[in-house]
């Protein structure tokens, strides 16, 4: 059955008020929608630039409720979100993706258990609860390995590095506080030959309105601190790898039932193998490239799908290497922003933040060039640039 589309003039609403959220709503603007958020923070990212914004935490069902009244769908930008207000939400107003979606997704075990269970490749697992739990995972998976917060952990947030002489009392002392400790997910440390991703997008594109999806080409990733550093397309990797990296994503956002992107990370093993790391239901920071160098960007992709509009060409129109920009870079006051512009091919993206915070996410810049090392070049030049 054809799903109606929400057709430019609509209003969407945006969870979430990250940059993530901000690029979504310029995509949206762009196509003649209106943008609704909602974050607990004013003037947030996607505040700045949305026609309103709620400023309320995630469990004032009552506001989120007011908020539905005036908007045509509502989609997420990050996946910290109770799934008590989804649920409120999704009586009232057609959420994307679905709340069993970000259910999944938000916790690492219950995303562990569904890959698991539907024979998706994984690192190997185990779930503890108890100290005691926790030294018999260490002792099945063997060292290194990593503890890590079942819930709401991102950005290597909540990660314990394990290995033969680590304390592993102090370790769980470590690992939350309180009577109610969360639950950890114990990971097998991987070796790794390349961290790569692939953001996909899935909506009612078929002629008769049933659900395709639509992959993006894949990045290779480099992250320093765990966190994301760079990102490069086209991956300098085998295509039957990319390949298959593209058909996995697809497999498991058709599995989860996604209207809207799913961004899926993946470890690269030294024997060639693929392993999921992670999933997110949203646009991912190594998605970023596509706002400049695809025909379709990955939040027009999902402006597209979570409107029931037909999916968008993903095509790489350039090489290309994103690099974000996280607070550090201001140690020396505002950066070198006119010499950064003067770079050829760089695409300069900031966030209007205003506090630059180490490690937090200020911008990126990419750079297009013709080749990948001459991308390199650019990017050496402008971390001399940033590094004065
Ligand atoms: P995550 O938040 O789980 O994506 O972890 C952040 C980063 O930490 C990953 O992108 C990897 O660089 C590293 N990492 C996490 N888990 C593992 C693992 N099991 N083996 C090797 N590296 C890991």
């Amino acid at each position: 059955m054809k799903v109606a589309p929400i057709l430019p003039g609509s209003t969407i609403g945006c969870l979430g008020g990250g940059q993530l959220g901000r690029m979504f709503a310029l995509a949206a603007r762009k196509m003649g929608y209106r943008v609704h958020t909602v974050d607990p923070t004013p003037d947030s990212p996607t505040g700045q630039i949305s026609d309103r914004e709620y400023n309320v935490p995630f469990t004032d069902i009552s506001t989120l409720l007011e908020f539905a009244r005036g908007v045509d769908v509502v989609t997420y930008e990050f996946e910290n979100i109770p799934v008590e207000a989804l649920d409120a939400l999704a009586t009232k107003v057609i959420l994307r993706p679905g709340r069993d979606v970000l259910y999944t997704t938000q916790n690492r075990r219950r995303e562990k258990e569904f890959l698991q269970k539907n024979n998706f490749p994984v690192a190997p697992f185990r779930v503890v609860h108890e100290e005691a739990d926790l030294r018999a995972a260490v002792a099945l998976l063997g060292c290194p390995c990593v503890l890590k917060t079942a819930d709401f952990g991102y950005d290597g947030k909540g990660q314990q590095k394990i290995t033969h002489d680590t304390d592993l009392a102090a370790v769980w002392q470590r690992h939350g506080t309180g009577a109610g400790k969360p639950a950890g997910v114990v990971e097998a440390w991987v070796p790794f030959a390349a961290e790569l991703s692939v953001v996909v997008a899935r909506g009612f594109s078929g002629a008769d309105g049933e659900c395709q999806s639509q992959a993006f080409p894949p990045t290779v990733n480099e992250h320093e601190n765990h966190i994301l550093a760079t990102s490069v397309a086209p991956a300098p990797l085998a295509s039957s790898i990319l390949a298959r990296a593209q058909s996995i994503a697809t497999e498991i956002s058709t599995r989860l039932d996604v209207v809207g992107l799913l961004a899926v990370e993946f470890f690269l093993t030294l024997r060639g193998e693929l392993l999921v790391n992670e999933l997110a239901p949203r646009p991912h920071n190594s998605g970023h490239y596509s706002f400049d160098a695809c025909v379709t960007s990955q939040f027009e992709q999902q402006l597209r799908a979570v409107c029931g509009m037909p999916l968008g060409d993903t095509r790489l129109l350039s090489p290309v290497l994103m690099r974000n920009l996280l607070g550090d870079v201001w140690g020396n006051g505002t950066p070198d922003w006119p010499g950064l512009l003067a770079l050829p091919g760089l695409r300069l993206h900031l966030y209007g933040k205003s506090e630059p915070r180490a490690g937090r996410k200020m911008g990126h810049y990419c750079v297009l060039s013709p080749n990948l090392e001459q991308a390199w070049e650019i990017d050496a030049r402008a971390q001399r640039l940033l590094r004065k």
